[in-house]
């Protein structure tokens, strides 16, 4: 595996580094914080723990509530998984996180999107772990909020607004865009996800897949859906048919969510 990042970002201009915290604080769904003001975003950035309580993206990182019960996405993703990918999974990634950044404080200030963006100041033999590993954290945290149950006002069923009119000047139609990133998440050999994200500079959207806990940040892509096909997250009901579970998603992706995240990317 390669440890280098793809985009190093030391050299961040100021428009770049507003588009990078932007993008970070849409991804994590903390503070959601204007860009505008480059001081206040240096002020978030800086800030070491969120007060929206709902995702920390500051180190030490914790692990954050689902918003909804174990057992809510059934019976598209079953209680058990859900407690289990939750409880040991991601705590496992955020463990390892913090424990590997303990010793790394030029990267402790950061917040989440940034670590990844810079992990060519952590000494060559943590990168790997750190990308895992705070990648896991990136990656869970923002699973847990683009699945949810289809309950009262808590997920549209549909994109809507412009990255519903985006989705269909880019793939064709909303159905055409679910059949190529159902594709994304088949191909994927071994472990990794995929991904329907936004490149902040250019407003585009695509898919992609990364592999194991590979984040779209690397790459200074922000997601927008993102789907865990690693065997942890669909063995237990599902066992080797990840088709069903990827078909499943649909029934559960939260789109509000997404389509929120969109606006504020393009908004930055
Ligand atoms: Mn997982």
């Amino acid at each position: 595996m390669k440890t280098t990042p793809l985009t190093p970002s030391s050299n961040l201009s100021r428009r770049d580094a507003l588009k990078t915290l932007g993008a970070s604080a849409a991804f994590l769904g903390i503070g959601l914080f204007s860009a505008r003001s480059f001081a206040a975003a240096q002020r978030a950035s800086a800030r070491k723990t969120t007060t929206a309580g709902l995702i920390d993206g500051q180190y030490p990182f914790a692990l954050p509530p689902l918003g909804y019960d174990y057992a809510a996405l059934e019976p598209h993703i079953d209680a058990r998984t859900m407690e289990i990918h939750h409880t040991k999974h991601h705590q496992a990634y955020i463990t390892n996180a913090n424990k590997a950044l303990e010793s790394v404080p030029a990267l402790q200030a950061l917040a989440l999107g940034e670590m990844l963006q810079n992990l060519d100041s952590a000494p060559e033999a943590l990168r790997a772990v750190l990308r895992n590993n705070i990648g896991g954290h990136a990656n869970h945290a923002f699973f847990w909020q683009i699945i949810a149950p289809r309950v009262g006002k808590m997920a549209d069923a549909a994109p809507s607004g412009a990255l519903l009119r985006a989705i269909e000047t880019t793939f064709g139609s909303l159905d055409a865009f679910k059949t190529q990133f159902a594709d994304a998440a088949m191909k994927r050999f071994g472990s990794g996800w995929a991904w329907l994200v936004i490149a902040p500079e250019s407003g585009k959207l695509s898919i992609l897949s990364t592999a194991n806990q590979d984040s779209p940040l690397l790459s200074h892509a922000v997601p927008l859906l993102g789907l865990d096909v690693w065997e942890h997250a669909y063995y237990l009901k599902y066992q080797n048919r990840r088709a069903e579970y990827v078909s499943a998603f649909w029934e559960i992706a939260n789109w509000s969510r997404a389509t929120s995240i969109h606006a504020s990317v393009l908004d930055t």
